[in-house]
């Protein structure tokens, strides 16, 4: 589903996934509503589509399209009807998220979107002249996100301050004119994964002590606050992440083929490969680590330090650094001097299931972005759980 984006082929057919999905979306929506003898002038009532990110826009013009063509809809009926029932969640502010495609792409994959899509254009170009908020751009790059703010009924960001920086910078432009449209979800992540399933032996010793509803209501964690201090509460809390780190343990030796020592500390660093998230400073620490233990420096606990990460397909410089922390892992693992104060770990295939037997098992997590780039980031949640 992440083609390499590289070249004409990999956007064509991102462009071709894209469709798929949000036309058979929009479809079935269509089809239920008929089934259930609704009004589709009144869809809105009845169904909500939340465009998750910029990825599927093209659910505005194709149901603007379905409308039309099968159902006897004018074009105005189509996009006001379509503008109550659509509403877009911005993730991030970084300039190569926001997706742009060439019109001559979009002829090429979804031709009989394009005339919707420039009719949507020309109706924003007559009415504002600030070229910033167009559909359209000079060079015929088809502004995904501004089809969503313009032709949606809600503009959300992810964090109190992301949806601050949008309001007041990237999308200033937009926020002058649709002020109403803009609020915040603040992102979060749920116990059911994060503690109840990957950590039972925790979320077991909590209830022995405050019951369970803090399953449903994080706040009944505050009945801890009668424990604190306590040292036989601290003890079983040590007790149960020594055992989590033995689980992970033996799921690292059969998975990776690299033993661990449980006794060192993890100090982990889990999340998509990019520059603004710096795995690369983290491994300049490691290098200073190493070095250090190398001139006779040694540590007072031996430590563990853990990568994983997804890249995007043609994103090269994640590549380089990928190769950086495996050529370490490689050096510092097999140096007699230092590994048994030290050792790198990039572990394959990092993924949701990875996470969960990742977090419960580590000690220090890295939460290193570079400041202001990271929307919201829920990877800094699930590990404070844990803490
Ligand atoms: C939670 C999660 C993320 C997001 O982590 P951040 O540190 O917020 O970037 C990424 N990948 C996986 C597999 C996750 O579980």
């Amino acid at each position: 589903m992440y083609p390499d984006d590289s070249d004409e082929a990999g956007n064509l057919l991102r462009i071709y996934q894209q469709y798929f999905m949000v036309s058979n979306g929009a479809q079935l929506i269509i089809k239920e509503l008929k089934e259930q003898g609704k009004d589709l002038h009144k869809m809105n009532q009845y169904a909500a589509i939340q465009i998750n990110d910029t990825h599927p826009t093209m659910v505005i013009p194709e149901l603007i399209r379905i409308l039309t063509e099968q159902e006897g809809f004018g074009f105005d009926e189509a996009v006001n009807v379509v503008s109550k029932t659509c509403a877009y969640t911005n993730h991030t502010i970084l300039a190569e998220a926001l997706e742009k495609w060439p019109l001559k792409y979009l002829k090429k994959v979804v031709p009989q979107l394009v005339p919707i899509i420039q009719e949507l254009h020309e109706r924003v170009a007559k009415k504002y002249k600030d070229e910033r908020v167009w559909i359209i751009d000079r060079e015929k790059r088809v502004h995904m996100a501004h089809i969503d703010i313009h032709y949606g009924f809600a503009v959300n960001g992810v964090a109190a301050i992301h949806t601050d920086i949008l309001k007041q910078t990237e999308l200033a432009p937009f926020y002058k004119i649709y002020p109403k449209k803009f609020n915040n979800k603040t992102n979060g992540i749920t116990f059911r994964r994060w503690l109840l399933s990957c950590n039972h032996e925790l979320a077991d010793y909590l209830t022995s002590l405050i019951g369970d509803g803090y399953k449903t209501d994080a706040k009944e964690l505050e009945k801890l606050l009668e424990y604190k201090g306590s040292r036989k509460v601290l003890d079983q809390l040590e007790s149960i992440k020594m055992q989590k780190k033995l689980q992970l343990c033996d799921y690292v030796k059969k998975h990776e083929k690299v033993t661990l020592n449980p006794d060192s500390i993890f100090d982990i660093q889990i999340k998509r490969m990019h520059e603004y998230k710096r795995q690369q400073m983290n491994a300049l620490y490691i290098i200073h680590k190493y070095l250090e233990i190398k001139s006779g420096k040694k540590p007072e606990r031996p430590i563990t330090f853990i990568f994983g990460a997804k890249a995007a397909p043609a994103y090269v410089i994640a590549q380089d650094v990928i190769h950086l922390l495996l050529v370490m892992q490689k050096i510092v693992n097999e140096d007699p001097e230092v590994n048994q104060y030290m050792q790198v770990l990039f572990v394959e295939n990092y993924n949701v299931s990875y996470a969960e037997k990742l977090i419960p098992a580590c000690d220090i997590s890295e939460q290193i972005s570079l400041a202001s780039k990271e929307a919201s980031g829920t990877g800094n949640m699930k590990f404070m759980v844990f803490a």
